[in-house]
């Protein structure tokens, strides 16, 4: 069959290799003039940033892709699991290392913040049983096909559901069981990694501490930015064609049925299409008079994010791969970026220095310093000066924090924001993951990985089933060349 892919993101790559390795012909269409989509790498001066991404949990999945496709993955991609995982930070002083040992992580809690770390401890196990339950359900299959609800993990995890803890919110289940402000910070923190609020959100998105501090976080070798280019590899090397600076305007139906694209005059016909653009836009731009599924489309969309990308001209030992500035006050923080749509005067700031692993990243005595702040998606807000108030108060903050002036510091210096997550991915509102997860049954109305109303129509990544982020929509994929291929 050929079937076309439109966009190559990290969702798009996969479905494309995973497809064209199980016989089908596959052309993927891709606006912009490279492939990874949000998952990408830049140059600013004589620093490289991986520009997306820079949390990585379950490299398996990536592995999974070389394995079914009859590839040793090492061949393609290397990574390794990460030692001390984030170096957190207060204002009041205390300093502590997360780490995915969880007799480590114990000890630097018992000695750091002078608790007993028993609450920790069961805490992490709670989360690895809420991933157990429904890890398998909610990311590996599609939740619109009845064969998922009649799985033995399906009835397993409904009668599990009174320990899910489902109806209460990732702070009243954090509160309750580490009743210590600073380790209920750090936990709710992990909200932040689907673009959701701890304080709206079911306690079941715990699951995701369990992935970082239970499973680790890998670290590839050539950086994030090899994860969609090794795939993109593997793609190239089992048949797959790229178009690349070629942008789909519409998809071509006959009778309810894909039947291929259309590229500004030209059209192309294909048994398939996968859909690897924003649902929203696929359904606004690319199929503008079909029915749109409003309901869907309009839930409210995960948090945006702020990126100062700074060359740096000094190195600070206390700083490791990932390292996390904390608010004082998480509730305003969470407020502003969910309900004031504007950004708090004191925001947790997120560090990634990949030149602490990859020296080759920054000029020595230098460090390359991807900044983040999480912030609203777009809705009408003055960017300029949101932008502007953010990179003082983050210069602010940081230098207060670290004990040295960090503006006088920056050589080099670039910024990706909401707007420019929308335009240059078209990502909806410049959100992140596609919809929030802020409402417990959420996962059950974001977009399926198929049309119902529209037969050979397929989607994939982060704004569909299961979700945003790299394992999410590496699962997307996985559902999708399944459904085709089943
Ligand atoms: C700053 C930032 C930090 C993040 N941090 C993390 C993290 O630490 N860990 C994590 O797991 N995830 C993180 N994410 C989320 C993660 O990057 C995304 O969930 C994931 O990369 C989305 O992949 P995707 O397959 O949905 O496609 P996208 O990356 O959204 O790419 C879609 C592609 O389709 C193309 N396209 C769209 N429409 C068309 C069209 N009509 N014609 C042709 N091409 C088209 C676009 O150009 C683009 O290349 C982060 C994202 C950002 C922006």
């Amino acid at each position: 069959m050929k079937i076309a892919v439109v966009g190559a993101g990290i969702a798009g790559l996969a479905a494309a290799a995973r497809l064209q390795n199980a016989g089908h012909e596959v052309d993927v269409f891709e606006h912009r003039n490279y492939a990874g989509g949000k998952l990408t790498e830049i140059m600013v001066g004589d620093y490289r940033f991986d520009a997306g991404p820079s949390i990585f949990t379950m490299p398996e999945y990536v592995d999974e892709i070389f394995k079914v496709c009859g590839k040793n993955p090492k061949d393609y991609f290397e990574y390794e699991f990460m030692d001390g995982i984030c170096n957190y930070f207060w204002e009041d002083g205390t300093q502590l290392t997360s780490y995915a040992d969880p007799e480590r992580f114990a000890k630097e809690i018992e000695d750091k913040l002078k608790v007993d770390s028993q609450p920790v401890r069961k805490m992490m196990s709670k989360n690895q049983f809420k991933f157990e339950t429904v890890g398998d359900l909610f990311i590996r299959k599609s939740l619109h096909k009845l064969g998922t609800y009649t799985s033995y993990n399906t009835v397993r995890a409904i009668a599990r559901t009174p320990r899910l803890q489902l109806f209460q919110s990732m702070d009243q289940v954090n509160n309750k069981l580490l009743n210590h402000p600073k380790l209920v910070q750090m936990f709710n923190r992990f909200a932040t990694y689907n673009g959701s609020n701890p304080y709206e959100a079911s306690s079941i998105l715990n699951l995701i501490g369990h992935l970082e501090l239970g499973l680790g976080i890998a670290l590839p070798k050539n950086g994030m930015h090899d994860i969609s280019q090794s795939i993109y590899k593997l793609a190239k090397d089992l048949g797959v064609k790229f178009h690349f600076g070629r942008k789909v305007d519409e998809i071509l139906l006959k009778n309810k049925q894909a039947s291929g694209i259309r590229l500004g005059e030209d059209k192309f016909s294909y048994d398939k299409v996968v859909c690897n653009m924003d649902v929203y836009y696929a359904y606004n731009k690319l199929l503008p008079n079909e029915p749109q599924p409003i309901k869907v489309l309009n839930q409210t969309r995960s948090s945006s994010g702020i990126v100062f990308y700074w060359g740096i001209k000094k190195e600070f030992p206390e700083l490791i791969l990932h390292n996390a500035l904390m608010t004082n006050d998480s509730e305003k923080e969470f407020d502003c970026i969910f309900n004031k749509k504007t950004i708090t005067d004191d925001p947790t700031i997120y560090i990634n220095i990949t030149s602490k692993h990859c020296p080759e990243d920054a000029p020595k005595g230098c460090e390359n310093w991807f900044a983040m702040i999480n912030v609203p998606h777009i809705q009408g807000q003055d960017w300029d000066k949101i932008i502007e108030q953010a990179r003082e108060r983050i210069i602010q903050k940081s230098s207060r924090m670290l004990g040295t002036d960090i503006g006088s510091l920056i050589e080099a210096e670039e910024v990706f924001e909401p707007r420019i997550i929308q335009n240059r991915t078209f990502s909806y509102q410049g959100s992140l993951y596609g919809i929030s997860s802020n409402s417990t049954t959420g996962a059950f109305f974001r977009h399926a990985n198929f049309s119902r109303k529209i037969k050979d129509l397929y989607f994939c990544g982060g704004s569909v089933h299961p979700g945003g982020g790299i394992p999410m929509c590496l699962s997307s994929a996985k559902i999708v060349a399944d459904i085709i291929t089943a």
